[in-house]
């Protein structure tokens, strides 16, 4: 984004009427406190904001300021089609495509002729509907970017308790908690600031971390038990089916983080965990990696997804053993890469 997009966006964006923001398709800790951000800064200067989410967010979010008042697409469609069609502005946070909106693609283009698009992400191979760019694959969350965004635009001083909450969650939730190697000097330097605006860093640990049911730890048991490794090609993965994630009443966003475990094990340098979503007949994907193995390229050259070198996602039509099976036999033509 260049000085000059920074003047422009000055110029219009106090300026407006109506303002949505909008994440992606089952939005994280990044895409949900990137928006709420933004969000609590335009409330804060009396413009009309509304944060409009494709589908429902996960609990272990819902204690975050303003998440109750963000609007979700899939239960209210009509309400926020109109609120869509008179915006001024839309911000699209945490994603590179609009087909990352789901239902909400089709509106949404329709209103890139009527609103001025602002998208601000760190995804790969950003698509170039937006008015206004700020893409940038090397910075670690959006919510990083966010707090630069401000900070270009002067804003920084208006950052409150609340909007600094929000920042700090996202990109603590998208390092893993300051671990990953996206996590530079600089955002440790944001981090600090952050603390001092009023992010509370033990309590939004404990309220993402230290919120677990009974039943989200049976399912990781079940997840354990199921990892399977092939060992002479560095490569962990594991499965769940719908019946599973029945049997331990599983609810959004309790299977976060589980593929993670398949990577701690020593060696290993690509994992994956394999979902079933019998509702939306797929089985959704994540997939996670170290050093060079690039998942982003892995999950859109063979699953019709995409996201980062190291964390991506995707899907698959087939069913669970078909995808396996694709799977598994896709990985000899990785062997150089997965095993030097
Ligand atoms: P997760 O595995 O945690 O759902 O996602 C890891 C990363 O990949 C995130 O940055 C997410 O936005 C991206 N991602 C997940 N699923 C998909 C998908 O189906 N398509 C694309 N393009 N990106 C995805
Ligand atoms: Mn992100």
């Amino acid at each position: 984004m260049t000085n000059e997009d920074i003047s422009k966006i000055k110029s219009f964006l106090f300026k407006s009427k109506n303002v949505v923001i909008v994440p992606h398709k089952g939005p994280d800790g990044d895409a949900i406190g990137s928006s709420l951000a933004i969000f609590h800064l335009l409330k804060n200067e009396g413009i009309n904001t509304t944060v409009i989410s494709p589908n429902e967010f996960p609990d272990f979010l819902k204690w975050m300021p303003g998440s109750e008042e963000i609007l979700i697409y899939e239960k209210n469609e009509s309400e926020a089609d109109t609120i869509i069609s008179t915006a001024d502005v839309v911000f699209t946070l945490d994603f590179n495509h609009l087909s990352r909106t789901g239902i909400m693609e089709p509106v949404l283009k329709r209103a890139t002729s009527t609103a001025k698009f602002i998208l601000i992400d760190h995804h790969e191979q950003p698509d170039d509907y937006a008015h206004f760019m700020y893409s940038d694959v090397s910075i670690c969350s959006t919510c990083q970017m966010v707090f630069q965004f401000f900070d270009k635009m002067d804003l920084a001083e208006k950052i409150t308790p609340e909007m600094a909450t929000c920042i700090y969650t996202g990109i603590m939730t998208d390092t893993g908690s300051f671990k990953y190697r996206s996590t530079t000097g600089e955002t440790h330097h944001i981090i600090a600031q952050l603390i001092e605006k009023g992010a509370d860093n033990t309590t939004i640990h404990e309220n993402i971390y230290d919120t677990n049911s009974y039943e989200r730890l049976q399912l990781l048991g079940r997840t354990l038990s199921n990892l399977k490794v092939i060992n002479e090609l560095n490569v962990a993965y594991t499965t769940l089916t719908q019946e599973e994630l029945n049997q331990f009443n599983f609810k959004k966003g309790d299977t976060e983080g589980f593929v993670n475990y398949g990577l701690s094990l020593e060696g290993i340098i690509f994992a994956a965990i394999f979902i079933e979503n019998e509702s939306e007949g797929i089985v959704k994907i994540s997939f996670r990696s170290k050093g060079d193995f690039s998942v982003n390229d892995f999950a859109r050259n063979h699953f019709d997804g995409g996201g980062h070198i190291n964390a991506a996602g995707g899907k698959s039509q087939l069913n669970m053993q078909q995808t396996l099976e694709k799977f598994i036999s896709l990985l000899p033509q990785y062997q150089e890469e997965l095993i030097k």
